[in-house]
């Protein structure tokens, strides 16, 4: 049973049902909860679907210009010491691919789900992220399995138009969102995969699939996931408050690890919000561990951006505060 399954929540018949993006009211008071609490407040949003419009093609995949704009102004905001706001894209592509395509200095970069990571200064050009790039050295026995399967799955499939393969050093993801019938293209690559495991003798490489309803995933089996990343990312900066944005499968984990803080740390303001529209409903495990719902990837631009004014709007109450006034 998944984490999510195990955690509860609404059933999936009555969270499937609701499109709808939460009534503005209650996104205000979400916002007022997040600007309320002590600093640093910390962002964790995912990309593909949440700042970039879902695309079956993940190479096409861009961020809104709205998203943009909010991510450079809480850079902003996150320039000072102490930081009042530290934002972190956490996604399953590279840092290097997600840099490229969100193009903020000043934030983190979280790829792979957590096992890569770096972050890029405010000035600095995106391409110098690839040498800042960490990742945990005892993945690296993953590498060679990992560009073996690479090519191996493309060559055994004939590589088809459907199929896009993600190298990312000790993992490898291939996409199968282009295909007509994803289920099936899906059971393609698994049973590809298979006969190439058989055909190199691969029988130890300890790869195994991660979360994805139309990617076979397949990273190191002990790196880890979004629970993990978001759990450190609390440790490193101890935040007043967390906020986690994301619309997929593997978000239910970065969900999870903020639920989990907030519960461990009655202090901590902790929220999640769901990206669900009619275009591409969100899974109903991610729904159930949502505290607010967003109605499409366009609309996480204007909510950052809020959330900016509103952080701005509680900095200078607390700077007039302290300034002088009445004890
Ligand atoms: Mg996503």
């Amino acid at each position: 049973m998944s984490r999510a399954a195990a955690a509860g929540g609404a059933s999936s018949g009555e969270v499937a049902s609701s499109i709808e993006a939460s009534p503005a009211a209650e996104r205000r008071r979400l916002v007022s909860d997040l600007a309320g609490a002590p600093a640093p407040l910390l962002v964790v949003v995912d990309f593909d679907g949440t700042l970039a419009i879902g695309s079956r093609d993940p190479a096409a995949a861009r961020i809104t210009p709205s998203a943009q704009r909010a991510l450079r102004q809480l850079a902003a905001q996150g320039a000072g010491l102490p930081p009042r706001v530290v934002v972190a894209v956490l996604t399953g592509r590279t840092v290097a691919d997600v840099a490229d395509r969100v193009r903020v200095g000043g934030i983190e970069y979280l790829g792979d789900h957590g096992l890569q990571g770096a972050t890029l200064p405010r000035g600095a050009r995106t391409a110098t992220i690839a040498r800042r790039v960490t990742t945990a050295e005892r993945f690296d026995r993953h590498r060679d399995p990992a560009e073996v399967l690479a090519i191996g799955v493309a060559a055994d499939l004939g590589d088809p138009p459907w199929l896009f393969v993600e190298r990312k050093g000790p993992s490898v993801a291939f996409h199968v969102r282009q295909a007509e019938d994803v289920a099936a293209a899906r059971a393609l690559v698994v049973a590809a995969i298979a006969r190439v495991e058989r055909a190199h003798g691969l029988h130890d490489h300890g790869l195994a699939h991660y979360r994805g309803r139309s990617v076979v995933d397949l990273r190191p089996v002990d790196a880890g996931g979004k629970h993990e990343a978001v759990e450190r990312l609390i440790a490193t900066h101890a935040p007043g408050a967390v906020v986690a944005l994301g619309d997929e499968l593997s978000d239910v984990d970065a969900f999870e690890a903020v639920r989990a803080a907030r519960q461990a740390d009655r202090r901590l303001v902790g929220r999640t919000i769901a990206v669900h529209g009619e275009g591409r409903p969100a899974p109903d495990e991610l729904l159930a561990l949502a505290d607010a719902r967003l109605r499409s990837a366009r609309d996480v631009g204007p909510w950052l951006a809020g959330l900016g004014r509103a952080l701005a709007s509680t900095t200078a109450d607390r700077a007039g505060r302290s300034g002088g006034g009445p004890d």
